[in-house]
């Protein structure tokens, strides 16, 4: 019997954030390949007798290679397996998930995507940050900052900095400075307010704000590593807004 492939996003980090669909593939596979990213507290959800498989990359060092990940999900899948793609956040948030859906659907093989909550969504959401806000940001932009020296699939820098009300920037932690001095370029304010969230929604979650002026040098101060994102706009400052609410309502509890 043939088998399928289910690539479903295994949320921001928080075990909990995972939808019902994609714990229930989880809980119902005979293999899963799963990320870096993936909490892997997930996994426990897996039959004791699932095959679990580390694809995971860690910058600059490929474990499994992108190609030999699709052969294995297409090898799997002919054995007539139920297999289940594991991927931090979103599948199809610069997670290559198209690529694999793609290697899947080209050898005949059923599949389906369960979508999961993005990193930028779930981050912003637990650190107090509304990506969007009424009378502050009325849209936002998802960009990478992987490719910034990327000449054939250039970031537009100067339409996001001109267009854009919120900014946020995945694996873009290590081009802060490039980042920074582009935006300004491109006319961006100065102060215009910067968050940094490393390991977002999890319990090691930190969180540091300042602004687009000396944010890279603030990052490199306290250390922030990877995962972590960047969220630039206005809407930073409602969390300094929560914060203060937060620490009123504590004192009068107290
Ligand atoms: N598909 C994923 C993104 C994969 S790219 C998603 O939808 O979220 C990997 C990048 O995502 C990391 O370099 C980091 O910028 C971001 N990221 C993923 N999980 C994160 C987390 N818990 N906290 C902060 N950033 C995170």
């Amino acid at each position: 019997m043939a088998g399928s492939v289910a690539i479903v996003g295994a949320g921001p980090g928080d075990p909990e954030l995972i939808t019902l669909k994609a714990l229930r593939r989880i809980e119902e596979a005979d293999v899963i390949l799963y990320d870096r990213l993936v909490n892997e507290q997930l996994l426990g959800y897996a039959k004791p007798a699932a095959r679990l498989i580390y694809c995971g990359k860690s910058p600059g060092h490929h474990s499994i290679p992108q190609e030999r990940t699709q052969q294995l999900l297409v090898q799997y899948a002919l054995e007539g397996h139920k297999v289940v793609r594991l991927k931090g956040g979103d599948p199809y948030v610069f997670g290559r998930g198209a690529e694999e859906a793609l290697a899947v659907a080209e050898a005949g093989i059923p599949y389906e995507v369960i979508p999961g909550i993005t990193s930028a969504v779930g981050a912003a959401a637990s650190v107090g940050i509304p990506l969007t806000h009424r009378g502050v940001a009325a849209s936002f932009a998802i960009v990478t900052g992987s490719r910034c020296h990327d000449h054939e699939q250039p970031v537009r820098w100067d339409q996001l900095a001109r267009n854009v009300d919120t900014i946020v920037v995945y694996m873009g932690v290590s081009q802060l400075g490039h980042i920074r001095e582009q935006l300004l370029l491109h006319g961006k304010d100065a102060k215009t307010p910067v968050a940094l969230v490393e390991n977002g929604t999890t319990s090691r979650e930190r969180t540091i704000t300042g602004t687009l002026d000396h944010i890279d040098k603030l990052a490199a101060a306290m250390k922030i590593t990877n995962p972590a994102l960047i969220i630039i706009g206005e809407v930073v400052k409602v969390r300094e807004r929560l914060l203060s609410l937060q620490h009123t309502l504590n004192a009068q509890i107290i």
